[in-house]
């Protein structure tokens, strides 16, 4: 057994470290407050080689595993989760790399390390966000393709995806109603396909999501991901086995993040004579904070190397995701509570990460629905 991560790991941790620490910290307030996606920022990361880790050497990436695209994240999101998620540019590629056809790989993979495309995920709808099966956003089969009609929420790169995976109802007949649906390979300029920015986060606000409507978009059966319709549901299960373990580097970035700040904060202000810091009280508060994250990491970095390793284990999985969400928000409010009221100013950033920890307790899957999964696991179907 070794808990060591490689020395490439290990270069490759130090280097996401280093670009975060010089390139976000100046611009992080910024970009929360005006709530846009920093598009030079992302181009410079994708110059550097940080994005789109898992993309196979053949398509255009360095061909590593899930595990260093996370261990990437985390780092990024340790210096702030907006800007780090300038690397979810890719969100997606996964889905193409493991059901494309030779000819989608080879068309839509190699510009997003590049930094010449951005894509995007469409599962949830107003009416599906945990219930996938509630999907209804309906493709058609017209003129030797599809033609799509529906609305989908909550979309990350929405309004500024090149193309975007699109989850759809085919076979609303299938008498399981997990083969009713497929996954479309959308362009967004399309006619027919608009996307509305939404504003007003409370986290993540350098990060875009939209709104996306889809009014009688065609598009040519090739856009098909996969040989046959009726796999999306699968294909998505699959693509959550993956994302919920990078969604928990998040969440032990942004809790490594906010102890790291909790630590410089009470070695420096003094209270009653001494440092805040010399009170068992906050000494224990530190202590626990630091196990919880060493905790969440250690999970996820097994299940991440386990996918890597062609063993997914999606109990593994939803337990990393779900404790990492949870640590996320735990630390960072305790990270605030040690800065007092300084902690409730914008200028000390604690309150941002406070505000950015809480999306990995819902997105890609709700920590209820990973409890859900982890219960099923070791229960069973009662
Ligand atoms: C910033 C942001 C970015 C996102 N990005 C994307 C994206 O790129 N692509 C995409 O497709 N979606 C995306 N989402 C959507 C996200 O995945 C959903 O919001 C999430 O899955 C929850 O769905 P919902 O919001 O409809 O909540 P609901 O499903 O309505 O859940 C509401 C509450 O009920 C609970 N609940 C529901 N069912 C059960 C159950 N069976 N047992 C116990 N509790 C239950 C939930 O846990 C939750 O607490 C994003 C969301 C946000 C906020």
């Amino acid at each position: 057994m070794d808990f060591e991560l490689s020395d490439e790991q290990k270069d490759i941790k130090n280097a996401a470290r280093e670009f975060a620490e010089k390139e976000f910290t100046e611009i992080a307030r910024d970009y929360d407050q005006k709530e846009s996606f920093p598009r030079d920022l992302w181009r410079k990361a994708c110059g550097l080689g940080f994005v789109g880790l898992f993309i196979k050497e053949e398509y255009g990436g360095p061909g590593l595993g899930i595990l260093d695209h996370s261990i990437v994240m985390e780092e990024f999101w340790r210096v702030d989760p907006g800007c780090g998620n300038i690397l979810l540019a890719v969100f997606g590629a996964e889905f193409i790399q493991l059901y494309g056809r030779e000819e989608q790989k080879k068309k839509y993979l190699p510009p997003l390390p590049r930094g010449e495309a951005i894509m995007g995920t469409a599962i949830t709808e107003p009416d599906a966000g945990s219930d996938i099966t509630a999907i209804s956003t309906r493709a058609k089969k017209d003129r030797d393709g599809y033609i799509i009609n529906g609305t989908k929420q909550f979309i990350t790169n929405g309004s500024i995806a090149d193309y975007l995976i699109v989850i759809c109802v085919t076979e609303p007949e299938a008498e399981s109603r997990f083969k009713r649906f497929s996954a479309l390979l959308v362009e967004s300029n399309r006619p027919g396909f608009e996307a509305i920015k939404i504003t007003g986060k409370l986290g993540i606000r350098a990060s875009d999501t939209a709104e996306l409507t889809f009014s009688d978009v065609y598009v040519p059966k090739e856009n098909l991901i996969g040989k046959e319709e009726g796999q999306g549901f699968y294909q998505t299960m699959q693509l959550f086995n993956m994302n919920r373990v990078v969604a928990a580097s998040q969440g032990v970035g942004v809790a490594q993040g906010a102890l790291d700040k909790a630590i410089k904060h009470v070695k420096q202000r003094k209270q009653f004579g001494k440092p805040i810091g010399a009170f068992q009280a906050v000494q224990f508060k530190i202590a626990e904070m630091a196990t919880w994250v060493e905790a969440a990491r250690a999970l996820y970095y097994k299940a991440g190397w386990m996918i890597d390793n062609g063993k997914v284990d999606p109990k593994l999985i939803s337990m990393a995701k779900w404790m990492a969400g949870e640590v996320g928000v735990k630390v960072a409010n305790e990270a605030l509570q040690l800065h007092g009221g300084y902690g409730y100013i914008a200028d000390y950033d604690i309150e941002r990460f406070y505000r950015d920890a809480k999306i990995v307790e819902i997105y890609e899957g709700t920590k209820e629905i990973e409890k859900n999964t982890i219960a099923r696991e070791i229960l069973g179907r009662i």
